[in-house]
């Protein structure tokens, strides 16, 4: 799939729409979701080009993956949640039920997060 510059986190990485940050480096750049699924739901999204879990597994350097992995780590302790529990959440395409096409992880915490999926 073909990296879509126009992409909504692409305009916010741009500076282009604004969004509450909570954290931001030289790797990625952590903000609040629009539309919480729990009290503290944060996406941490690289500042690559890269679609998705797919693309960034694959096509991304070691010091992306890196410091993507480090940035989610700092952003859960800093949001309090490391102690009481998080979870951590990336969809990739079709079945995994993406949204937005640039590749990002969710972090939901501050309440208990129920079963791991939804039974078919
Ligand atoms: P996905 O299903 O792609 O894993 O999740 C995309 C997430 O992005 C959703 O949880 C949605 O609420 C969030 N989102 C979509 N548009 C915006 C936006 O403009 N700003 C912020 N902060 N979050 C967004």
């Amino acid at each position: 799939m073909v990296y879509d510059p126009n992409n909504i986190f692409a305009k916010i990485l741009r500076g282009e729409i604004p969004c509450d940050k909570v954290y931001e480096d030289d790797h990625a750049l952590a903000f609040k979701d629009i539309n919480p699924q729990r009290p503290v739901h944060v996406l941490v999204i690289p500042k690559g080009e890269y679609v998705s879990m797919d693309d960034f597994s694959h096509n991304a350097a070691d010091a992306e993956i890196a410091g993507m992995m480090r940035a989610i780590g700092h952003v859960a302790r800093e949001l309090g949640v490391a102690d009481s529990g998080y979870r951590i959440l990336a969809n990739h395409g079709s079945d995994g039920n993406q949204e937005v096409p640039h590749f990002h992880v969710h972090i939901f915490g501050g309440a208990n997060c129920g079963p791991m999926v939804k039974r078919m």
